[in-house]
């Protein structure tokens, strides 16, 4: 079952209640907003309203309000920085989330040679930050706008390369609040298998953190 495809006894006249409802359930840090233009959040500038706007700086607020989704059946979904999305002029029912907190902005190096992004980064700052650290395979993320979630949802590529043969795990949270690890261990199998897992799972899930890999250059 998709996002957009739940049973839902939820009116969207009852937003203003059910923004009460989660702001109990998040903390100080993170944002609620209430009749937000989607306009604002996407590349070519349409789209009407999302009832509810959530911007979580936690990944427990973010499990939280996912649960009481769930469980009181109101719809929500994602987004990334909104380069990839129509939004229609009634805007969109319920609640939308985007990992637009610090929180989910992080990027950091492993030795091993892996960086483990929160899905909310720039493509572009994640590109421009394994330059810095003299890392490579990352070059072509860096003309493609949009976030690291959004272009995992859409396996984002350009110049031959595509975002798929970088990713080592993804980590993920479903609807109920649960946490994931898929791990992407390249091999024959994977080509054919794990394209389509990723695919599955991240329909209906939000991608929280991937791990992605790059090689070091010599200078
Ligand atoms: C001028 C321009 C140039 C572009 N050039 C390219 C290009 O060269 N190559 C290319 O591949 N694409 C390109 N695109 C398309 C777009 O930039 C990419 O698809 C990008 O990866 C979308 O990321 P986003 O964060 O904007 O996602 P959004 O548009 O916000 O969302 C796209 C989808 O991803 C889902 N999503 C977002 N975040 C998450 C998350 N954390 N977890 C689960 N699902 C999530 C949303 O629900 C939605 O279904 C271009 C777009 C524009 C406007």
């Amino acid at each position: 079952m998709t996002q957009n495809q739940i049973q839902t006894k939820y009116h969207r006249r009852d937003s203003l209640a059910l923004i009460e409802a989660l702001s109990k359930l998040i903390c100080p840090q993170s944002q609620l907003h209430h009749q937000i233009p989607m306009a604002n959040r996407t590349t070519l500038r349409v789209g009407g309203p999302a009832d509810c706007l959530f911007i979580p700086s936690q990944d427990e607020d973010l499990a939280n309000v996912v649960r009481h989704c769930s469980r009181h059946q109101v719809p929500w979904m994602v987004v990334g920085k909104g380069s990839n999305l129509l939004v229609r002029d009634g805007g969109i029912a319920g609640v939308v989330i985007q990992l637009n907190h610090a929180h989910f902005h992080r990027i950091e190096f492993h030795p091993e040679k892996s960086l483990i992004c929160g899905a909310g980064s720039r493509l572009k700052a994640v590109a421009n930050a394994a330059r810095d650290a003299a890392l490579t395979g990352m070059e072509f993320l860096e003309g493609i706008p949009g976030s690291v979630g959004g272009a995992l949802r859409m396996n984002a590529g350009a110049m031959g390369g595509e975002i798929f043969d970088l990713l080592d795990s993804v980590r993920f949270m479903d609807s109920f609040g649960e946490v994931h690890d898929l791990q992407t261990i390249p091999s024959d199998s994977w080509i054919r298998l794990g394209r389509c897992m990723i695919c599955k799972n991240t329909s209906c899930n939000i991608i929280t953190d991937p791990v992605l890999h790059t090689l070091r250059i010599s200078r």
